[in-house]
């Protein structure tokens, strides 16, 4: 199964904040929509950064209030692990595992083509779970 899938279920649109917008800023979008990260918009639709609710407390347990001021680009991960709708779901499970992220956006042709949480995997994996044991119960059943 395929990031493809979950996709096609939950839309590919994708919040997104330029790298000049504040953590409040940020902080507001991530509460508004209710979502722990937000890709930072690079020129032309490319990717500049990622920054989810543990970079913002990061910079708040340092600087204190303050750094709520500071801009995205300056607390950001420029180095964003991405994978494509045809990833399998289990390569960016182990992918999350790895990097100890919890958000791995979905591009096509370099430009932004959805997200995927570890929500999203987890939901899809209990799904699936629940489909597995579903088939066994009626091949029990049956035979
Ligand atoms: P998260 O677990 O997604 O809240 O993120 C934990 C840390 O990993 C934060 O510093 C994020 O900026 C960073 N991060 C989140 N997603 C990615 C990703 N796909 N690639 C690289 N870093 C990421």
């Amino acid at each position: 199964m395929s990031v493809g899938k979950i996709l096609a279920n939950k839309g590919r649109a994708v919040i997104t904040v330029e790298p000049g917008q504040s953590l409040q800023q940020a902080a507001v979008l991530l509460a508004e929509h209710r979502i722990g990260a937000v890709v930072v918009a690079g020129a032309g639709g490319s990717i500049a950064g990622i920054l989810s609710e543990r970079d913002i407390v990061r910079a708040v347990a340092t600087g204190g209030e303050t750094a709520m001021k500071d801009r995205v680009a300056d607390h950001m991960t420029r180095r964003v692990v991405t994978c494509v709708a045809a990833s399998p779901i289990n390569q960016v499970m182990e992918i999350m595992t790895a990097g100890k992220f919890r958000h791995v956006p979905v591009v096509l042709d370099g430009r932004l083509d959805g997200m995927i949480s570890i929500g999203d995997v987890v939901k899809y994996r209990l799904a699936e779970l629940e489909q597995e044991s579903a088939t066994l119960r009626d091949y029990i059943a049956a035979s």
